[in-house]
């Protein structure tokens, strides 16, 4: 009865209790709201808050690098049949997410989030949580962890503990009796803690490098992929924006002095010293996000590394838009060596002999499209996808579900070329002399130890093309040239005529 009185005063007075606003859980993170106004029209009541972020800490490491309040992820309780509008301080506001369960995850609409400042909705359940992008928790990742080490293939190790002592798990997934000799891959992601599409985008490829599926397999049989999901524990816990739990951006801590590097920068480092004295390692992928509205690779230039990494950068990149309808040809940025990333670090402990490069996904739309589709779990499934496809390719390691043959068997009428002017795979390509010139390629199934399925194949060859930043329509890809019928030799062979001038580079074999 008393309870009655109070709700019919409240109602009386046009004013009910405040929401409360709360981020006390795993990643959580905000600073605080401040009650603007409070009002009731038209028998709704609308709340408005200045809703505040919090900053990461001082960086200790580099004191003029600003610390960034990008991420949020907090809890509104008492919203129900409420119009609340927050006004978003410190970080933005570019259509983040909501969920009533904090499990399914809606971003909000363009009329919802309509300026990158402000989020206002009438909500219809009582509690309501908001993130800057759906969350992915630690605990989220170990218990993926215990899904993946289900298979045979997969090995869980661990390269030590972050400064407030938490695991850094490493996967290793291979086919252990498999080849000698194999590739070895090295990928590493969260090192910024609010990039969260990474790693919904890095578990899509591990779900797929773990798959119990044919081109799986032959992943596994020809590289062994090193992976470390969570470079940054502690700040993915904290609910930080950018550090580790000290405030330093371990991004930018790889030549700092000692005393300023994190715990966690030097296990990364001790753990690829490991892996450098046992063998080369052929690519490093670091994993980000980046609130540009696209994707790229950050491809470092010719002249601050070398012609050579470069070049097999931009043929990586070109591999992974391929079929990709959210990476466009001009979506790719470039950027300067420099020492303080890990990528540097590569560069000064190994040279180009490791392709070593930072992707990201964006937050918000693809290709700088906002009428296309914004990025989704979903979406960025189907993105890596295609990054583990182009990775496959790169490193010729599908076969035999996608052979990719660099080395053509004989060659008539064809000059070897080794210039920079053109994307091409390895350290040479071939320019026909002659109207006619003929190209055989041959892949020996029974020499690599690969049974050849029967069947169709498709034939794409490498349009080896200008080595531009933004590369022409129809070159620096694989470009369909015929079909065989393989009905099941050892070996599976394509002979291409060429025009006079036409370039030969790989040739691939898509098993249909
Ligand atoms: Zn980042």
């Amino acid at each position: 009865m008393k309870k009655l009185v109070i709700i019919l005063l409240l109602m009386a007075t046009g004013a009910t209790a405040q929401v409360r606003f709360s981020a006390d859980f795993e990643s959580g993170s905000m600073e605080k709201a401040e009650l603007v106004s409070q009002e009731m029209k038209n028998g709704t009541e609308t709340l408005v808050y200045d809703f505040y972020s919090r900053f990461d800490p001082a960086n200790p490491a580099r004191p003029t690098l600003a610390p960034s309040a990008r991420w949020y992820y907090f809890c509104m309780e008492g919203v129900k049949d409420k119009e609340i509008v927050l006004n978003v301080k410190n970080s933005d506001a570019r259509r983040p997410y909501y969920s009533y369960d904090n499990v399914n995850w809606t971003r909000f609409s363009e009329t919802e989030s309509p300026d990158e400042k402000t989020i206002i909705k009438k909500y219809n359940q009582d509690k309501v949580y908001i993130a800057y992008y759906i969350p992915f928790t630690y605990t989220h990742l170990l218990n993926r962890i215990q899904d993946w080490v289900k298979n045979d293939w997969v090995d869980l190790s661990s390269i030590g503990e972050s400064e407030h002592g938490r695991n850094m798990p490493l996967l290793t997934i291979t086919n252990k009796n498999g080849k000698q000799n194999k590739k070895v891959v090295y990928i590493h992601g969260r090192v910024h803690t609010s990039e969260t599409p990474g790693s919904w985008h890095l578990e899509r490829m591990i779900d797929q490098l773990v798959a119990d599926t044919p081109y799986a397999h032959s992943l596994r049989e020809n590289a062994i992929y090193y992976i470390l999901p969570f470079t940054n524990p502690d700040g993915v816990v904290e609910g930080n924006s950018r550090s580790n739990s000290n405030g330093v951006n371990m991004e930018v801590n790889w030549d700092d002095p000692e005393e300023v590097t994190t715990k966690e920068v030097k296990n990364m480092r001790a753990f690829l010293q490991s892996l450098l004295a046992k063998g080369n390692v052929d690519v490093f992928l670091n994993m980000h996000s980046q609130s540009m509205h696209q994707a790229t690779y950050w491809v470092h230039t010719a002249e601050t590394s070398s012609d050579k990494l470069y070049r097999n950068i931009m043929v990586l990149a070109n591999l992974t838009m391929q079929d990709n309808p959210y990476f466009a040809k001009k979506d790719l940025c470039f950027s300067k060596m420099g020492s303080r990333y890990c990528e540097g670090w590569f560069w000064n402990n190994n040279g180009d002999k490791t392709l070593a490069v930072t992707f990201e996904t964006p937050y918000t739309y693809y290709s700088q499209n906002k009428e296309g589709e914004w990025v989704s779990i979903e979406n960025l499934r189907k993105f890596a996808d295609c990054n583990l496809i182009a990775l496959g390719d790169y490193l010729q390691a599908g076969a035999p579900y996608r052979i990719n043959v660099s080395e053509p068997e004989s060659a008539n009428g064809f000059q070897t070329m080794t210039d920079n002017s053109k994307f091409y795979f390895g350290n040479s390509y071939l320019k026909s002399t002659k109207e006619g010139a003929k190209v055989k390629y041959v892949f020996n199934g029974k020499k690599e130890g690969v049974e050849l399925p029967k069947g169709t194949y498709e034939v794409y060859k490498w349009a080896a093309g200008e080595s531009l930043k933004v590369s022409n329509a129809g070159e620096n890809e694989w470009v369909k040239v015929g079909e065989i019928n393989h009905n099941g030799g050892k070996k599976i062979k394509y002979t291409y005529t060429a025009k006079e001038g036409e370039l030969a580079d790989n040739l691939l074999f898509v098993k249909k």
